[in-house]
């Protein structure tokens, strides 16, 4: 095990500097050079062809879906879109594509100079972006053996599906200015991203199933030195969490290497579950990947006319969004701030505010007794078995009056279990307010009865006492009553 350095000793002496690399594999219906499917699941070797396959004489063809969704991605990033890119051969040996190398793109990205600014703990830190380019994604290895590790495997199988897989790779520049928030810093950029690509359409952008990876890139330097130390990259990490994590520990141990005096040696990592890194091969230098123009496709030249069509397509960029709604709901920052801790409470009151209720109504709800009902079972709060409509509806019967907010509560516990929609529950269950004059006044009477001692106070002007008294009808009536009409009554009834 490594040695590590606490995170506030790291903090001390160092200045962190992170850099991510992150890889997404586009939804095309089709690979980046061929037809092949990219439908996921398919047996073994049944989604290639000659291109994916690199056999002699097949040519590649470039995905305009996946063009046009990169582009879109580069100017959701603030990026500038190239008027001209070329695409180039990165030669290595990938056991997993037999044409040893990866069709890339290198000192000619189609989309860069973006940035992307990222609010965590009420600070904006501005997240710069070099560049997005476009590439192929490998095939699959499966080590044979116990562990399905490659070490301890007697055999490898090797599936190409995925090779020719489009995939886009979003490179920032290094961040600096950053203390022991780094590793939060990096993992709210991972979330942003990943709403961004769902918002776009262009990702299912699922971290657990690949489809978004994280190459993290981490150094030190000497407390304010402005030179970058030297850096490692921990490969392929799939979480959030792990990202936060990777990051964390990486900052750790190469803190305790460095104040021993030693120096942090420049290579890859892998990241494990279970808490650490370790040492993957010594890092290449672009140099040794021998980068060539790919002399068997042609430049991309995405007219203007094309980039502004695109960029009309652009969903509202998220933290404006928050902004826009945070205005038409008047929230205060507070109330904004607790939505936003909330994870799917903002779509969830987003929606239900678009099903009729009032923005205030959906975040008492959402955040009220709905954040606690998930907390008790563990659930996410938009896993819960009713939504924005069944709590527009809801709302609307607490309105007219129907029902009050105590009985609202069990209209939702049976709604959770299944019941149907609000409005059915309250009649099935026949939980409406009694609205019947002749009902509450005996209830009314049968209460001034029952406690003569208050009401002879509220008679001789103590209005206050009246509570006692509207609590007993409330309990006499179970609950099914309007309480502002039942004080109205007991009060012109004693004077
Ligand atoms: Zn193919
Ligand atoms: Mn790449």
């Amino acid at each position: 095990m490594d040695d590590l350095l606490d995170l506030d000793q790291v903090i001390e002496r160092f200045d962190p500097a992170i850099g991510l690399e992150v890889h997404v594999e586009l939804n095309t219906a089709s690979k980046m050079w061929c037809g092949c499917s990219t439908a996921p699941g398919a047996d073994p070797n049944t989604q290639v062809c000659p291109v994916c396959l690199g056999l002699p004489g097949s040519l590649p063809v470039v995905n305009g879906k996946a063009v046009e969704s990169v582009i879109r991605i580069g100017l959701a990033l603030n990026c500038d879109v190239a008027e001209w890119c070329r695409f180039s051969r990165k030669n290595y040996f990938y056991p997993d594509m037999t044409k040893d190398y990866q069709i890339s793109q290198y000192d000619e990205p189609i989309c860069f100079d973006g940035s992307v600014d990222l609010e965590v703990d009420g600070r904006t830190y501005v997240i710069g972006i070099e560049r997005v380019h476009m590439e192929e994604d490998a095939g699959k290895l499966v080590h044979g053996g116990a562990t399905g590790r490659i070490h301890d495997a007697d055999h490898s199988l090797v599936d190409y599906n995925r090779a020719g897989v489009p995939l886009m790779e979003i490179v920032t520049r290094p961040v600096p200015g950053l203390g022991a928030e780094a590793p939060a810093v990096a993992r709210a950029y991972m979330a942003h991203l990943r709403e961004l690509m769902r918002a776009l359409g262009v990702s299912d952008a699922r971290m657990e199933q690949g489809n978004l990876r994280c190459d993290a890139n981490i150094s030190l330097a000497p407390k304010g030195r402005t030179e970058l130390g030297t850096r490692t990259e921990t490969k392929n990490v799939n979480s959030l969490r792990s990202v936060e994590a990777a990051i964390t520990y990486e900052m750790r141990r190469q803190g305790a290497i460095l104040s021993s005096g030693a120096r942090v040696k420049q290579e890859t990592r892998h990241w494990h579950e279970e808490g650490y890194t370790s040492p993957g091969r010594s890092k290449e230098q672009a140099e040794d990947y021998r980068y060539f123009p790919e002399p068997d496709l042609v430049p991309v030249a995405p007219s203007r006319e094309w980039v502004e069509a695109l960029r009309a397509t652009l969903p509202e960029p998220p933290a404006g969004r928050r902004a826009r709604l945070q205005a038409e709901w008047r929230f205060t920052d507070l109330e904004m701030r607790d939505v936003l801790g909330t994870e799917g409470a903002l779509e969830l009151i987003d929606a239900t505010v678009a099903a009729g209720a009032s923005p205030a109504s959906a975040r008492k709800w959402w955040l009220g007794e709905l954040a606690r009902r998930a907390n008790e079972s563990g659930a996410a709060l938009d896993d819960l078995a009713i939504g924005p409509r069944q709590v527009a509806e809801l709302q609307s019967l607490v309105d007219a009056g129907t029902i009050n907010d105590k009985l609202a509560r069990e209209v939702i516990e049976a709604v959770l279990a299944g019941e149907g929609d609000p409005a059915a529950v309250v009649e099935a269950r026949g939980l409406a307010v009694v609205d019947d004059d002749s009902a509450l006044s005996a209830a009314v009477e049968e209460a001034i009865a029952a406690n003569p001692d208050v009401a002879e106070r509220i008679r001789a002007g103590r209005v206050q006492a009246a509570g006692a008294l509207i609590g007993a009808v409330m309990k006499q009536m179970h609950g099914r009553a309007d309480a502002a009409k039942v004080r109205e009554l007991i009060l012109a009834r004693l004077g």
